[in-house]
């Protein structure tokens, strides 16, 4: 017997995360017929265990930061506790406002929303329950999960970030296992909020995948915090008991603290969705495209963190809107992953576009690049905000700016003049020409490419 068809669509789309959502509201713009199966909350990770909630806690620790040292501004506060109930119904309020308004997005314009669990049967369908969901395109955006080690059990006092978003109470200590972006965040948060922290690293430096610069300076910034990092240190196992949770690294040495993070990287959500079976190949559980976003079958497109990459939201948003004006016929370009902005929003944050100094040397030879780093010692803003931290240009000898690294607080914000500055290939004379408002961070910018255009200004060395 056949399964009962809902009509047939121009794009139907699994999973309702930054991904799907994005691709679901530009092909809907776009006049197309949009089904959008999710089974779970449309937003997906980013707005209800990701993103969103994450830097609502960041901004409750800069504020717990303020209070604490409001008198070196001359201010006279006392921070006399923290009220992580208070704290999460701030996050979650935030989380529901946002929620309600892309919902509210879904609906106007349209689009099918379907809720419940979808399965590949067809090249051309989505099955769900007993219903079939037939597309001139399928767009597989099913998103990723939080890993684990083998034989390290989740529970309890071992907790992914899924948990610790929950976590209605402030742990004495915690070891945050995983140096990687959703690792220091947390760990941010903690010690904001007044937790002993020790971060264990396999990798030999934090924020591995960042410049080396970045994590440098990241790392003497998180030791003034008080912050422990071990690098370069791998996990035998971890034990938990009711107070407290011990684990012991290869070296012998081990470490107890209230709660342990595992943050160790996020994998493909992909398994018994009927892909493989129905022919996509797949590589470890992630699926493979080409670079307009094709699987390995005609007419199915993958988006978002199923595809191997950067695992950000606004990737999946590009190429959600990617996917949704290529089969509209409008050409769109395809996207290049090294021009994809990167944040990492602790404490200083750490922000970066374009290829690190490695990475550059390697694709363009040693002596075709010149770096400069720029001091956020000159930047009268920063010394307001009484942040240290840096710019960091890389750029070809006689060429464009390809890569910019930038730690310090709130220089996540600087990430999008950064942006256009690697996107437009822009020369350092180009951007040196352009004024930057003073005093801002943003004149940082302005005053790094003044330096690499051989002009400095408030640049001292
Ligand atoms: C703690 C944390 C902090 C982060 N912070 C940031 C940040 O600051 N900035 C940033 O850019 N990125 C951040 N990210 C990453 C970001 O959340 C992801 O890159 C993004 O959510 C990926 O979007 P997606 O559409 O691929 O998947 P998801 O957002 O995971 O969405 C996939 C959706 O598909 C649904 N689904 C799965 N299988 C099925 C099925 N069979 N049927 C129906 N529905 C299904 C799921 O329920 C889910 O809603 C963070 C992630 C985490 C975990």
């Amino acid at each position: 017997m056949s399964e009962p068809q809902q009509g047939n669509y121009d794009i139907v789309i699994l999973g309702g995360g930054s991904g799907g959502y994005a691709c679901a509201l530009r092909a809907a713009e776009l006049g197309m017929n949009v089904a959008l199966i999710e089974r779970d909350k449309l937003g997906g990770t980013c707005l209800h265990k990701g993103c969103i909630p994450t830097k609502a806690l960041l901004h409750s620790a800069e504020v717990a930061d303020s209070t604490r040292e409001s008198a070196s501004f001359g201010i006279e506060a006392t921070l006399s506790g923290i009220d992580m109930n208070g704290v999460n119904s701030y996050k979650d309020s935030v989380v529901a406002r946002l929620y309600k308004g892309l919902t509210g997005l879904v609906n106007g314009r349209g689009i099918t929303y379907v809720e419940g669990t979808g399965t590949l049967t067809a090249p051309n369908t989505v099955t769900v329950g007993n219903e079939a969901y037939v597309g001139r395109a399928i767009v597989l955006g099913t998103g990723s999960y939080p890993k684990s080690l083998p034989g390290l059990e989740i529970g309890g006092r071992i907790m992914t970030s899924d948990q610790a978003l929950e976590l209605d109470w402030i742990p004495n200590s915690v070891i945050v296992l995983g140096g990687g972006v959703i690792g220091v965040e947390f760990a941010s948060v903690w010690r904001s909020f007044g937790s002993e922290v020790t971060i264990i690293e396999a990798l030999p430096r934090l924020v591995p995948a960042e410049d080396p610069a970045s994590s440098k300076a990241l790392e003497r910034a998180f030791r003034k915090r008080k912050i422990k990092s071990v690098t370069g240190a791998r996990l035998s196992g971890a034990v938990a008991d009711e107070n407290s949770v011990t684990a012991t690294l290869e070296d012998g040495t081990s470490h107890t603290a209230d709660v342990m993070l595992v943050a160790v990287g996020r994998g493909p959500s992909t398994s018994g969705m009927g892909f493989a079976e129905q022919g996509v190949t797949m590589d470890r559980g992630w699926v493979m495209t080409d670079d307009h976003l094709q699987t390995s079958i005609p007419g199915v497109y993958a988006v978002g963190d199923i595809v191997p990459g950067l695992q950000l939201a606004h990737r999946g948003f590009a190429q959600g809107i990617f996917v949704a004006e290529h089969l509209a016929g409008l050409n769109p370009n395809p996207i290049d992953e090294a021009g994809i902005p990167r944040v990492t929003y602790c404490e200083p944050e750490v922000a970066s576009v374009g290829l690190n100094q490695d990475v550059a040397e390697e694709k363009y030879g040693k002596d075709a690049i010149k770096t400069y780093e720029y001091n956020l010692g000159g930047n009268g803003k920063s010394q307001i905000l009484s942040t240290t931290g840096f710019i960091k240009l890389v750029s070809l000898v006689d060429g464009p700016v390809v890569g910019l690294h930038m730690v310090g607080s709130r220089m996540g914000e600087q990430i999008g003049e950064a942006e256009l500055i690697y996107n437009w290939e822009a020369l350092p004379e180009d951007v040196a020409s352009l004024l930057h408002a003073h005093p801002t961070q943003n004149e940082a910018l302005g005053e790094a490419h003044l330096a690499l255009a051989g002009k400095p200004l408030h640049a001292h060395g």
